[in-house]
């Protein structure tokens, strides 16, 4: 307090002689608690960890003028009400992913990923460099949530298998859990898609309840034990080719930070969204080697005809989402355009490297 006494005095001092007004003070004052909820179990790798560290940074950048705590779902709120709290101001912050909350805004699907879609760079690009995260945040603008990228998973995994998938037909009747879009496309398949958030997959797989369920990565389904109840390791992750992490905020709550907290804020999820990708990069090899190795794990492709039923299935879907209302419109061709122009170049770039290597 006496440092603070100190301050004020001074910068009373100051407006007394410049004429400057108050911000500044308010600035170097400025003590806030957030609450950061989040849709993944406490401290989980990657996911849990990476809003761990996003709160962590924002205190340190700050210098402690930002503390947050972070919760695990399910600990202050149910893992897929993270948005409601950080709309209603619960909590101040949020960590999850956009498709979790297809139930209250359909086109937010369009944030998160979108199966046979952009990559993790190509979808980072839309968002800061094509004009992806202005229509992010018209979405959420209603909502009194601010958005931004805070993580990506990079390609998923096709999930793991208690049934073999040979052709399209073994997808009828297939009970698995896979959210967002591509649960929609499964379900056109003749699959019945279930959503449950990740703390219960590992039980519900292993018990029978579902015959298949994606979770991420070979990191991440590692961490689980997924290999321990099921058969078969199935790729690639049609369904999220590069999922966004969200980071959502609390407007009000964002607004009344002064400037220099703000852009703390927003860089420190760019930090983060940056070094998500990068972590699984460097962690899903190891653990796919130590599945396959180790743990005997049955890897295995999706063979060619499933895939172009699905992508035909996803392209259907996909058309559909965006027809629904003028904003998925709009956020459809935006995303169209982009991936298009962004496919066009990886493919005489990335792609044929990656061949040719
Ligand atoms: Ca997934």
């Amino acid at each position: 307090m006496k440092r603070r006494d100190f301050i004020r005095q001074a910068s009373i001092g100051a407006v007394a002689t410049t004429g400057v007004a108050a911000p500044a003070i308010v600035s170097a004052e400025t003590e806030v608690k957030w609450k950061m909820v989040t849709t993944w179990p406490k401290n989980f790798p990657v996911l849990g960890t990476g809003a761990n560290e996003l709160a962590e940074l924002i205190t340190e950048m700050s210098g402690g003028r930002i503390k947050v705590k972070v919760y695990g779902g399910g600990e202050l709120v149910p893992a897929f009400e993270v948005f409601d709290a950080v709309s209603r101001g619960t909590a101040q912050m949020g960590h999850g992913a956009a498709y979790y909350w297809k139930g209250k805004i359909e086109e937010a699907q369009f944030f998160s990923t979108v199966p046979f879609g952009m990559n993790s760079q190509e979808m980072t690009s839309w968002l800061y460099y094509g004009g992806g995260m202005e229509l992010w945040r018209e979405t959420y603008e209603p909502f009194g949530v601010i958005p931004a990228a805070a993580g990506n998973t990079t390609v998923q995994m096709a999930g793991w298998f208690n049934k073999e998938i040979n052709s399209a037909n073994d997808l009828k009747g297939l009970k698995m859990r896979i959210p967002g879009l591509g649960g929609e496309v499964l379900k056109r398949a003749g699959g019945t898609p279930v959503n449950l958030p990740g703390g219960e997959l590992f039980t519900s797989l292993k018990t029978g309840a579902i015959d298949a369920t994606e979770w991420v990565g070979p990191y991440n389904d590692l961490a689980f034990g997924l290999h321990k109840a099921a058969k078969y390791y199935y790729y690639p992750g049609w369904h999220e080719p590069g999922t966004t992490l969200e980071a959502i905020i609390n407007k009000k709550a964002f607004e009344a930070l002064p400037k220099d907290l703000q852009s703390i804020v927003e860089n420190c999820c760019k930090t983060v969204n940056q070094n998500m990708s990068l972590e699984y990069t460097a962690k899903n090899n190891a653990a796919l080697d130590t599945l396959v190795n180790k743990h005997n794990v049955d890897l295995r492709r999706l063979p060619d005809d499933v895939l172009l039923k699905l992508k035909t299935l996803s392209q259907e879907v996909v058309s559909e989402l965006a027809g629904k209302n003028k904003a998925a419109q709009k956020i459809y061709d935006s995303y169209s355009k982009f991936y298009k122009q962004a496919s066009a170049w990886h493919e005489i770039s990335e792609k044929i490297y990656f061949n040719v290597r």
